[in-house]
């Protein structure tokens, strides 16, 4: 199929590399004049798994870049909308670009087409969407607007996209939704798996596909409820680690008991400094602004943001408790992205935390495999240096902090730290280690809703003397 897709950001480029990997002539628009050029270049403009190889395999043939929409949705049968749905002040999502969007493409619906939103959007919206198309010039026969919300994790986006756990399509009429079984078929039969080159299924991952049908504000429920459920989770689970870390228990051991219960799963019961992101934070306001809108209210959401927010108090608390007071000191942060495996730093509490900690006056030396440009362009601050390697930023700091969930920071070589702290201190935020391990390394070991482990006068003295001696 003849497909455009339009907003080629972390959602819409993913998607446009997978549809074009599944079969499809792919255009892929925005406005950005620069990224599109980045994109024709062959330059990856975002750090995803996979997406370099897809970017290679069809850009210039099936994959094209365009700062063209009316032509891309001239030449397009389904055109997808994939720009972001930022929050407004109030917590509303903030829909003017996918207004502009629409103006944009109701002026070329020259034929039947699916307009299909992937943004994710308050329920209501796709409606919307179709007054404004029609309201801009489209004929109200020429076209379908249908829902189609997007589930991928930014990390392991492309194989969340080529094997999701569900397609969910939200549609009011039957012949959108036929030409959108049809596009997701390699996926919904598993053909594409089986397919020469197939990227890489991953462990756990459903085939074939699963792929439900819904009524379209249905759709968009499904999505925004998700998130929230999700969001809510970690704050669960964060608020139960609060009570752990003053009661003495352990809640690695609670979350392996409760994660072991089926009905509960083991997934997201990850306590640590917080959720952040581009989506569960601007998703769980809108919700919530939803619920305000419908007079129905959602107070729940309003105490998991809370948990959230205050994650984050409690976090420099600690490090605050372990450094004694903390003007001057030097610390190692690993970790900007607000999670493993990806480049986005939008709305991290790892950077909320840098934040944080830059105004008590600490010198932080910044490590992150794939997110320090982006960091190095939000940040004018000469307390805030970055380094290439955990290593490197733990020469001489009084402390490391870890603060996203990068894979790298779970196998880190202990000698080598030692070797190169001041003091053998980590306070981590995304508890990536066993307190067994750090006891047996010799390190004060803070993290989130256990017992902290001290690193012995002896090792102490020992690293003391040596720091002294060099
Ligand atoms: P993004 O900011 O990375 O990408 C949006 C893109 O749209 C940008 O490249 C921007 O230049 C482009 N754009 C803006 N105005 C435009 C216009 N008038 N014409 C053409 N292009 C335009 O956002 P994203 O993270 O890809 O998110 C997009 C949507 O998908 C949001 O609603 C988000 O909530 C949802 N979503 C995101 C994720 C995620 O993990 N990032 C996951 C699921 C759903």
């Amino acid at each position: 199929m003849n497909i455009a897709i339009v907003g080629s950001g972390y959602v819409g480029l993913v998607a446009a590399a997978c549809m074009a990997e599944i079969g499809h002539q792919v255009i892929c628009v925005d406005n950005d004049e620069q990224k599109v050029r980045a994109l024709r270049d062959g330059e990856c403009i975002i750090h995803e798994e996979f997406l370099p190889e897809l970017l290679k395999r069809h850009g210039g043939t099936n994959l094209r870049f365009t700062t063209d929409l009316p032509a891309a949705v001239r030449d397009s049968s389904v055109v997808f909308i994939a720009v972001g749905t930022p929050p407004c002040e109030t917590g509303e999502a903030d829909l003017s670009v996918l207004e502009t969007v629409c103006h944009d493409i109701a002026a070329n619906v020259d034929r039947y087409k699916v307009v299909v939103v992937k943004s994710t959007v308050p329920v209501g919206t796709n409606d919307w969407v179709r007054r404004i198309l029609i309201r801009y010039g489209a004929s109200q026969k020429q076209f379908c607007v249908t829902s189609n919300p997007e589930f991928l994790r930014e990390g392991t986006a492309v194989t969340d996209f080529l094997y999701p756990d569900r397609i969910i399509i939200g549609s009011d009429c039957g012949r959108s939704r036929m030409i959108m079984e049809q596009l997701y078929e390699p996926l919904t039969t598993g053909a594409y798996a089986q397919s020469e080159g197939a990227i890489p299924i991953p462990d756990e991952a459903p085939l074939p596909a699963q792929l439900i049908t819904t009524h379209t504000r249905s759709a968009e429920m499904i999505k925004h409820a998700s998130n929230a459920f999700l969001a809510m989770k970690v704050s669960f689970i964060n608020a139960v680690a609060n009570i752990c870390e003053v009661a003495g228990a352990d809640v690695s051991e609670v979350c392996d008991g409760m994660g072991a219960d089926h009905r509960i799963g083991n997934k997201f019961l990850k306590p640590g400094i917080g959720y952040g992101g581009s989506c569960f934070p601007k998703d769980l306001m809108a919700l919530h602004a939803v619920a305000r809108e419908y007079g129905t209210g959602f107070h729940l959401l309003e105490e998991v943001m809370r948990i959230n927010e205050d994650q984050r108090k409690f976090f420099l608390r600690k490090v605050r408790s372990a450094l004694w007071t903390l003007k001057g000191k030097r610390l190692a942060v690993l970790g900007l992205a607000f999670k493993g495996g990806t480049d986005d730093i939008r709305e991290s509490p790892a950077i909320a935390m840098v934040r944080l900690l830059l105004k008590e006056k600490c010198q932080i030396v910044a490590y992150d495999p794939a997110a320090m440009e982006r960091t190095r362009q939000e940040f004018d601050d000469d307390s805030l240096t970055f380094a290439e390697s955990a290593y490197e930023a733990a020469r001489g700091a009084d402390a490391m902090l870890i603060l996203t969930d990068w894979e790298e920071f779970s196998i880190l070589d202990f000698d080598r730290l030692k070797r190169e702290l001041r003091h053998p201190i980590i306070v981590d935020g995304r508890n990536m280690y066993s307190l067994e391990e750090m006891e047996r390394n010799g390190f004060t070991y803070v993290s989130v809703g256990r017992p902290d482990t001290v690193a012995t006068a002896n090792d102490a003295a020992i690293k003391e003397r040596k720091t002294e001696a060099a």
